[in-house]
């Protein structure tokens, strides 16, 4: 059997060094792109970005972007609307991506057969349980959030790795323009 996918970290990424307690340095280089919306989002920000203060608009700026991206990646919202039932077996309705990605807390659900959760936090992505091809439904209970490299070992352990590998090589000739659908969710068949 393939043993589990170690950890993958981002590429380019660099961990803040702790200073003391809630304090961290993080030191980057900003290209034109990144100095010019932040020169412009601090004069905006006008008398709530005060001199001297370290980035002011950082933290307005990563609070939007999380919101944005848990909006979409979770369907988070203030203001839940009940959901219409799905017309595709694989649709997840917006209800239970906001519970499971509640219950699983923004982390990689894979458990180890040695009772060791995963800690990856990036690159998540629902995955049925019991495949939707054996039959899973998109219920909370049968729905999980698994970093890529857990999705892609789960569906080679369900469906044997030469099956997965063909099902790749078929999306490859396929579909090589689509490049907006994640890997593992546009191959796996769930
Ligand atoms: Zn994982």
């Amino acid at each position: 059997m393939k043993s589990s996918p170690e950890k993958i970290e981002p590429r380019g990424w660099v961990e803040p060094k702790p200073l003391a307690p809630q304090r961290y340095a993080y030191q980057c280089t900003l290209d034109q792109e990144e100095y010019d919306p932040m020169q412009r989002a601090r004069e905006l920000m006008g008398h709530q970005s005060p001199a001297g203060d370290r980035p002011p608009v950082l933290k307005s700026a990563l609070r939007l972007l999380v919101a944005h991206l848990e909006k979409q990646k979770y369907a988070a919202t203030d203001c839940p609307r009940p959901s219409k039932p799905g017309t595709s077996p694989r649709h997840i309705p917006a209800a239970v991506k906001r519970a499971v990605a509640a219950r699983d807390g923004g982390r990689c659900a894979f458990v180890s057969e040695a009772g060791q959760r995963c800690t990856a936090r990036h690159t998540l992505e629902f995955d049925h349980i019991q495949p939707v091809a054996r039959g899973g439904q998109a219920t909370v209970e049968n729905v999980r959030l698994v970093c890529r490299g857990h999705n892609q070992y789960a569906a080679e352990q369900e469906f044997g790795v030469e099956f997965m590998e063909s099902k790749r090589a078929e999306a490859r000739h396929w579909r090589p323009h689509v490049s907006h659908v994640p890997r593992a969710l546009a191959l796996r068949p769930s």
